[in-house]
């Protein structure tokens, strides 16, 4: 080798030796959202990432790896180096998958290091424009008398719109064809456009379509009324006795990120759902924001425990299964 390239060698060796010397992060740390960009998973995650990039001191950026169900995004955080620039946020998703899935590619138990609970966000019945019907009790009426042309959309088995969907046709005692979605982002423009008829999906992404009268609204899944529509029946009130679906999102890491970065992501999680402006924006979308103790490894990791045990009997007794 000549001298100057030896030189040039060893000032790049220097460098990267100095980077990584530097606290972490130094440079922008990648969120994996799970559906398409414009849903309510997305929207969580924007509101989150733009938060913590303050005590970060570094942008997190927030990057889309949409498919059915949300299934590849944990594959990828679980496969991707655990050096904290590569963090994952999903919801319900991760306790249901594993009872869905035959042949689920990640174990949400074993592969991944928790960061914490972010929020809890209700779920609406909502029907396109066209459907002639004024309230629940027509809604009912008139799914099941057209349960042949009527079309259900979701984001595919593992998405929270899929198990809130799964437990409406279970009460109702009825199937409707179902058209999946790489998330709730195009499954509520065709809902908009008049392809699909209704479906269940978050406040986060329901909100500003019911207050804007783009959609009809026939109840809320949450056991009480949520502050922020509060016109909008429970289905509980409505006769749907015990019908509860709350869906909640946390923040995970691949396994193995050096206690130090998992601290810093932690803390900065804990900061951002202090935050005034964050709790605000959650809270005109009907969500509700967790308090730093439950924004930690230890409370999600419980939390994701129980909804496996809550859920995954039940799953297994509706006998659904993706493959
Ligand atoms: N969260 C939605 C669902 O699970 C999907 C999405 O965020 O687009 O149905």
């Amino acid at each position: 080798m000549k001298l100057p390239y030896l030189g040039a060698a060893l000032l790049s060796l220097a460098f990267a030796g100095s980077a990584l010397a530097q606290p972490y992060p130094n440079r922008s740390v990648t969120m994996l959202v799970p559906y398409a960009a414009g849903g309510p998973t997305d929207t969580v995650a924007r509101v989150i990432a733009q938060a913590m990039s303050r005590p970060l001191g570094q942008t997190v950026v927030v990057e889309n790896r949409p498919s059915a169900g949300g299934i590849l995004a944990p594959e990828s955080v679980k496969n991707a180096k655990p050096d904290g620039y590569t963090i994952l946020i999903h919801h319900i998703g991760m306790a249901t998958t594993p009872a869905l899935y035959r042949k689920l590619r990640f174990n949400p138990l074993t592969d991944f290091d928790y960061i914490g609970l972010i929020n809890d966000v209700p779920m609406t019945l909502v029907a396109n424009e066209k459907v002639p019907a004024k309230d629940f009790k027509e809604f009912l009426a008139y799914a099941k008398a057209n349960k042949d042309k009527v079309a259900y959309a979701n984001a595919g088995i593992g998405a929270a719109s899929h198990l809130c969907g799964m437990l409406f046709m279970s009460a109702i005692e009825t199937q409707f064809l179902t058209v999946p979605y790489k998330g709730t982002a195009p499954a509520m423009n065709d809902l908009l456009g008049g392809q699909v008829h209704f479906m269940c999906d978050q406040t986060t992404n329901t909100t500003s379509q019911i207050k804007g009268g783009k959609v009809k609204a026939y109840g809320v899944t949450s056991k009480t009324r949520v502050p922020s529509l509060p016109d909008l029946p429970t289905l509980d009130e409505q006769g749907l006795k015990g019908f509860e679906v709350g869906i909640w999102h946390a923040l995970y890491g691949p396994k193995g990120m050096p206690k130090p970065v998992q601290d810093k992501l932690v803390a900065a999680l804990q900061e951002s759902v202090k935050d005034e402006t964050v709790k605000k924006r959650f809270a005109d979308l009907g969500a509700t924001t967790y308090p730093p103790e439950k924004a930690t490894p230890a409370a999600l990791q419980a939390h994701l425990k129980a909804e496996i045990d809550k859920w995954g009997p039940l799953i297994k007794k509706a006998g659904v299964y993706a493959d």
